[in-house]
């Protein structure tokens, strides 16, 4: 096999026998497709017992939940094999592991992770885990810090620079965030219930610049290799343990991009609280997520900081003081990327099942609409939500 196919189950069978690395491959039997997500092929490979062993991820020509009319790059397979090998060079903890990459097939064969849950799944069901944020936090410092300028040397930066370059993917984020939510375009999807809404952001001046500085800076500030893509269904977790997956979105961006997604993500979560759970849960949760937040941006910036105190090579970039004001702006932009996540969760191409799954259906409106406003809010006021606690202070204050 070496001209491109897309594989049924019985070929991936025969290929992760092939590349498993397993002691006794022989023991796989049957694949199973499970992929979820919006792009790409996932079969998860059992063993005679029927236990899953192994997953074998294949990108498909196109993007999966449009269909063939909207062709995507292969070479997506690519990037999301480097970049999380790159990031688990550095963080194995809270990294998958890509067991092998194949540039024809576009496959990625990879550690299973199936005793562990996606962290949306588990934030819809009410579950917290309570060691989860900061275990992102630390990813983040340590897969950010590590593809910086504060530590590698400046040719090395260039050349991951070039490496990672990942337009069409990039160009989705692009279209997606900061396009999409502000104008008339096909690939919105909101119910007519909210339309006031919907109108009242596209008629918000101020709100279009701040989305296009934001915009520019995501084209234009290859700060690190970021994840891309790291929204709560990128994240398994279970009980003392956090794995990254799904880096087909890898390049050299702005950091704030990743954090606010992050961030955007458990917001959302919030914004649907009311929806999805009892009156008391609903009160906890929403203490909770606004919790995982402060510790995610605590643990990120104490960690970050350590890093460049010992790690860090450039001795412009180290010196006293200037950390902190890096990771202000740092912040500055995460709370702007964290609310284009808000706004295009809730009326672009792709939602949440945080928003989406609500049964009831003003309870949905509800959300959605929380999400919007939200979203709008934080993209407006990232000048005086100074850190985590005053932006938990700055959420309850707007509900
Ligand atoms: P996509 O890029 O299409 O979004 P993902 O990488 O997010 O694909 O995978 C889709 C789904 O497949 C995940 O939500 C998860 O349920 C399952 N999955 C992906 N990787 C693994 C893994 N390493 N172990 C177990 N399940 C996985
Ligand atoms: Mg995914
Ligand atoms: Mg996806
Ligand atoms: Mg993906």
């Amino acid at each position: 096999m070496s001209q491109y196919q897309t594989f049924t189950a019985e070929q991936a069978v025969a290929y992760a026998k092939e590349h498993s690395g397993l002691v006794d491959p022989s023991e796989l039997v049957r694949a199973e497709e499970i992929g979820d997500g919006n792009l790409n092929l996932v079969f998860k490979i059992y063993d005679t017992q029927n236990v899953s062993r192994i997953i074998v991820k294949q990108a498909l020509p196109y993007v999966r939940c449009v269909g063939e009319s909207w062709p995507l790059t292969l070479d997506r397979a690519r990037l999301e094999a480097q970049t999380l090998i790159e990031h688990y060079q550095h963080c194995p903890e809270h990294t998958v592991k890509v067991i092998h990459y194949d540039p024809e097939q576009y496959v990625i064969v990879m550690e299973d992770l199936s005793d562990h849950q996606i962290w949306r799944s588990g934030l819809i069901a009410g579950l917290h885990y309570p060691q989860a944020a900061q275990q992102l936090g630390e990813y983040l410092a340590t897969v950010l810090f590590y593809s910086s300028d504060f530590y590698l040397h400046p040719h090395r930066k260039k050349e991951l620079v070039a490496q990672f370059m990942n337009p069409q993917m990039c160009e989705i984020t692009e279209d997606l965030f900061f396009n999409d939510p502000y104008m008339e375009h096909e690939r919105n999807n909101y119910p007519a219930a909210i339309e006031k809404a919907v109108h009242a952001l596209r008629d918000n001046s101020d709100l279009k610049v701040a989305v296009a500085e934001l915009k520019q800076r995501f084209f234009s500030s290859p700060q690190a290799l970021l994840h891309g893509d790291i929204h709560s269904g990128s994240i398994f977790v279970k009980s003392g343990s956090l794995k990254v997956i799904d880096a087909e979105f890898g390049f050299f961006g702005p950091m704030g991009f990743d954090l606010g997604c992050a961030i955007g993500n458990l917001l959302l979560n919030y914004c649907g609280a009311e929806g999805l759970f009892d009156k008391p849960t609903a009160q906890q949760a929403k203490a909770q997520r606004l919790g995982d937040i402060e510790t995610l941006w605590s643990t990120f910036t104490e960690r970050f900081s350590v890093l460049v105190k010992h790690h860090g090579s450039d001795q412009a970039l180290c010196v006293d003081g200037y950390v902190s004001l890096f990771l202000r702006n740092i912040w500055r932009d995460t709370l702007g990327f964290a609310g284009t996540e808000l706004i295009r969760r809730s009326m672009g191409l792709s939602h949440v099942a945080d928003l989406d799954t609500i049964s009831d259906e003003a309870q949905r409106h509800a959300s959605l609409c929380r999400a919007i406003h939200l979203g709008r809010e934080l993209i407006l006021h990232t000048d005086v939500i100074t850190d985590g606690d005053s932006l938990s202070a700055f959420v309850r204050r707007a509900f």
